[in-house]
């Protein structure tokens, strides 16, 4: 359950993790699944949360951000100071409005920290979603290095079964 994301670790986890890295320095055992998701962003993340629940072991492997775009950098983060500015225009506009309102300031570094708290709260929401689901999240950059084979640091994943690959094709087709 989103290993590399945790910082704290059980001495059972700790343990896990160390066989991990030795099982992949020598790239004998990789971790299967049957289902690996390069990249966290809006498109992946309804998979990543359905499949476990059709009994399928998941992980999703994103170099940066936890939800992807959306909700860090893009939709949801611009929309918010969108919003911001639009509640500074009405305060321009307060005399129209009979309200009386002696000049005002806009305090930019709060206006990103308004931001900021929003997005930080998406990720706790989505990594609880994860943890929910028991889909895997790994932050770190992922590659194929083989066929069905992805390594992300220190992770090695293996994927793909004939079960999954036709599940997949059919929630394709339905979107
Ligand atoms: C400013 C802005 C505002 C927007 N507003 C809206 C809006 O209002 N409504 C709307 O519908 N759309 C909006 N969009 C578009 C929307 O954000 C994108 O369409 C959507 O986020 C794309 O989702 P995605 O899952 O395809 O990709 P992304 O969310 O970009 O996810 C891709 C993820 O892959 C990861 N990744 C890439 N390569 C690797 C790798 N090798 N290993 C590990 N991880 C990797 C990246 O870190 C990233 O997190 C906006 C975009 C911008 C820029």
């Amino acid at each position: 359950m989103n290993r590399s994301f945790r910082k704290e670790k059980s001495h059972e986890a700790h343990r896990k993790h160390i066989i991990l890295i030795v099982q992949v320095l020598r790239k004998t055992q990789p971790e299967e699944f049957d289902l690996v998701i390069l990249g966290g962003g809006t498109g992946s993340t309804i998979a990543a949360w359905t499949f476990p629940g059709e009994g399928k072991r998941v992980a999703v492997v994103d170099r940066k951000y936890i939800g992807g775009s959306c909700p860090n950098i893009a939709c949801l983060p611009s929309k918010n100071i969108i919003h911001c500015a639009k509640v500074a225009s009405y305060f321009r506009q307060t005399n129209e409005f009979g309200i009386t309102c002696d000049g005002f300031a806009i305090d930019m570094a709060c206006v990103r920290e308004r931001k900021r708290r929003m997005a930080r709260g998406l990720n706790d929401m989505y990594m609880e979603n994860y943890s929910n689901t028991g889909a895997e999240f790994i932050l770190g950059t992922g590659r194929f290095i083989a066929p069905r084979t992805i390594l992300s640091e220190p992770f090695l994943l293996r994927f793909g079964t004939h079960s999954c690959s036709g599940i997949l094709q059919e929630v394709s087709l339905r979107f």
